[in-house]
């Protein structure tokens, strides 16, 4: 994407709106604001006039703006065009822009394009840039506040405050290491070391704030297992409430293979029903069951949902984890024993990383068992979809175990990518710690651990990135963003 011609593209979403937005942006763009506007518009000002086609006829009346450099969302000159959001309308425009703007070498944009030369041209860092595109697909309002706080900078603050005092270190280290024949202050090593001591207590606050993001971000992945009849559906509803989330359905994210969407504080909670797990003939059906497998390699928590039973003590451990459920001797529980043990598959694809959680359903028919309040029950949990009793239990079992810190106020959105970054530049702060200020060798690699840490917090923002990785991050993105 290192090609800077200018760049245009419909940055409304397809189909019909009140309003829809043509965008373009490049350096000196001016003539095709006088193309089609037919005449120099006052720099972020709206005006309202007919967009001209190449004969000076009106495709569309509209609203203009121009934001000329380095004042615009991406730093370059950029000409925004309000019209009726009608896909023809819209097409022509494009097109017309296009045109105006073939002598320039107008082009259409790829996805995030708009964005990547923001980031280019220094308007956002690459965290910020990500919060662009994590705030367009937010799907729980918490998501969003998150996604706009770091939008607006919060957690490349974090990352910066980080980054200061790690230099702030490394230059007590650089300079002993440059000045040999000093004496080293007795005073200056303590203090090296309660910088360090600081600077890790700062890092793994933010790494903790930063897991909660991306769980903001990513949502937990929940299979939920269970023979016909114990209520799957009916604690799908229980749970879901009237909190039910925005479903997104975007090529290339989990979204669109998710059963369900809900939400509990905010966090997004995709549940994978798994009712539809059965052999199947059709082509269609096939590949919609191959894809809930691979969800289920994915998941963050299994639910193995049964019948609580009056005076059992139903919701035992399982001896072996990878056995069947342990379901509740009754009829029905007899009539489907031939069935495949679907649990044991599915355990079988998540593996023993996965936390399993016994629910055991319709505690309004059978009382609570006594061996809900004994040990080793907490892995268990009894609720009646019915009637809303323990729900909430297993709201809370869900959020623990997706290590939810609850949404303060200076909560960010994150990613997997800035979680890998954090824990590198972590594990490099353990090394400089274990290795400890040492005179001599001891203490280049001190200062080489150091110097590792600030590089991969660098990746965060940006100031350390690959451009393969650009290009992933910035592909993601809708057009015309
Ligand atoms: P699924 O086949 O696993 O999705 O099960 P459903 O949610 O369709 O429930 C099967 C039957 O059990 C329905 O008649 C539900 O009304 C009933 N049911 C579900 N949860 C409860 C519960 O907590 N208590 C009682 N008494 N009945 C329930």
């Amino acid at each position: 994407m290192n090609d800077n011609r200018p760049i245009c593209a419909i940055a409304t979403p397809s189909g019909r709106g009140g309003i829809g937005i043509v965008r373009a942006s490049g350096k000196g763009i001016a003539s095709l604001m006088e193309a089609i506007c037919g005449r120099a518009l006052r720099a972020r000002e709206a005006s309202y006039l007919p967009f001209l086609d190449a004969d000076g006829d009106a495709i569309d009346q509209g609203i203009a703006i121009w934001f000329p450099a380095p004042n615009s969302y991406t730093g370059e000159d950029v000409l925004e065009l309000q019209g009726h959001g009608g896909p023809v309308v819209m097409q022509m425009l494009l097109a017309r822009v296009l045109a105006a703007g073939a002598p320039l070498g107008m082009r259409l944009a790829a996805p995030g394009e708009f964005t990547e030369r923001a980031y280019l041209n220094d308007k956002l860092d690459l965290a910020q840039a990500e919060a662009v595109a994590d705030l367009i697909d937010a799907s729980t309002e918490q998501a969003a506040r998150s996604a706009q706080r770091s939008m607006s900078g919060e957690f490349s603050q974090r990352v910066h405050g980080l980054r200061d005092r790690l230099i702030d270190l490394r230059m007590l280290v650089e300079a002993t290491l440059d000045f040999p024949e000093e004496e080293i202050d007795f005073l200056e090593r303590a203090d090296a070391e309660g910088k360090l001591r600081a600077v890790r207590e700062a890092l793994a606050a933010t790494l903790a704030a930063a897991r909660t993001g991306a769980l903001l971000r990513d949502g937990l992945n929940v299979v939920l297992v269970g023979e016909p009849n114990v209520g799957k559906s009916s604690l799908l509803n229980a749970l879901a409430g009237a909190e039910v989330a925005i479903v997104t359905p975007i090529a290339g994210t989990t979204r669109d293979r998710v059963a369900q969407a809900i939400q509990v504080e905010g966090v997004p909670i995709n549940i994978i029903d798994t009712a539809g797990l059965r052999e199947s003939s059709d082509e269609v059906e096939r590949i919609g069951i191959a894809r809930t497998w691979d969800e289920i390699g994915r998941a963050d928590v299994v639910l193995l949902l049964g019948v609580a039973e009056a005076g059992t003590s139903s919701g035992r451990e399982p001896a072996d984890r990878l056995g069947p459920v342990p379901a509740p001797e009754s009829e029905r529980a007899r009539e489907t024993r031939s069935d495949p043990p679907l649990a044991a598959e599915v355990l079988e694809h998540t593996g023993s990383r996965v936390p399993v959680v016994h629910v055991w359903n319709k505690i309004d028919l059978a009382g609570m068992p006594a061996a809900s309040r004994g040990e080793g029950a907490e892995r268990s949990v009894w609720l009646s979809a019915r009637t809303g009793e323990g729900i909430d239990g297993l709201r809370s079992c869900l959020l623990e175990l997706a290590g939810w810190q609850g949404a303060g106020e200076s909560q960010f959105i994150a990613r997997e990518r800035h979680l890998d970054a954090l824990r590198r530049a972590s594990g490099h702060l353990d090394e400089a710690a274990a290795l400890g200020w040492r005179e001599g060798h001891g203490l280049e690699l001190f200062a080489e651990e150091l110097r590792l840490a600030q590089e991969a917090l660098g990746e965060i923002t940006g100031e350390f990135s690959a451009d393969e990785l650009l290009g992933v991050i910035f592909s993601r993105f809708c057009i015309g963003k």
